[in-house]
């Protein structure tokens, strides 16, 4: 069974969110629900999905995390978060939230993960790699050829580390993390264009 990737642009921040299924719809994941709205449900019924497995967020802040409870109450799926990004889902300073005052970030995250866990999905392991700098439980999540980067790796630059509990060096190791997995992977952000892991080893000043 293939695996299919779709996604979508959520929240005020243009947020990539991501739905990845098998062919035979048997397993289904989302990556960072920056909102829950009618074109993320139409996503999901679209596609025929009916079920998740997996809410995986790449880390707390506001703009990846605020559709998970409405998303996770209509579909399901287990809430995956790095444990030092645990307290975002419920409070509000550390999600960045507070400006915009949404009550929906507050929900209960069921796996707390660390660097190396391994989560099954579809005949498969999803791979959490620990990445903090952004925000201190940044992870990505590796499957099969795909890397979901969060706010860790985008095309051409990393992301800001001038947020709580964001720090440079740290993120600039994070980054240099990723640049030593061995192969090719496509690059999924949380923000802008796709790209791949080669193609950040060459072409981005952060990963050299
Ligand atoms: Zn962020
Ligand atoms: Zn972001």
């Amino acid at each position: 069974m293939a695996l299919i990737l779709k996604s979508i642009k959520l929240s005020c921040m243009q947020t990539n969110c991501y739905l990845v299924f098998d062919s035979e719809k048997k397993n289904a994941l989302v990556v960072d629900p920056g909102e829950y709205n009618q074109a993320l449900e139409n996503m999901l019924k679209e596609n025929k999905i009916e079920k998740l497995d997996y809410i995986l967020l790449t880390h707390g802040h506001f703009d990846h995390i605020l559709g998970t409870k409405k998303l996770s109450d209509n579909f399901g799926g287990k809430i995956v978060i790095h444990k030092d990004d645990e307290i975002c889902l419920r409070d509000k300073t550390y999600s960045l939230s507070s400006p915009y005052a949404s009550g929906e970030a507050v929900c209960k995250a069921d796996i707390l993960v660390a660097d190396g866990d391994k989560l099954p999905f579809a005949s498969r392991d999803i791979t959490v790699i620990h990445t903090p700098g952004h925000t201190k439980g940044g992870v990505c999540y590796l499957l099969e050829n795909m890397l979901f980067s969060g706010d860790t790796l985008f095309k051409g630059t990393v992301g800001r580390s001038d947020f709580p509990g964001g720090d440079y060096k740290t993120l600039l190791s994070s980054a240099a993390k990723l640049t030593r997995l061995e192969g090719n992977y496509n690059v999924y952000p949380g923000h802008e264009d796709f790209t791949t892991l080669e193609e950040e080893r060459w072409s981005n000043p952060y990963c050299q």
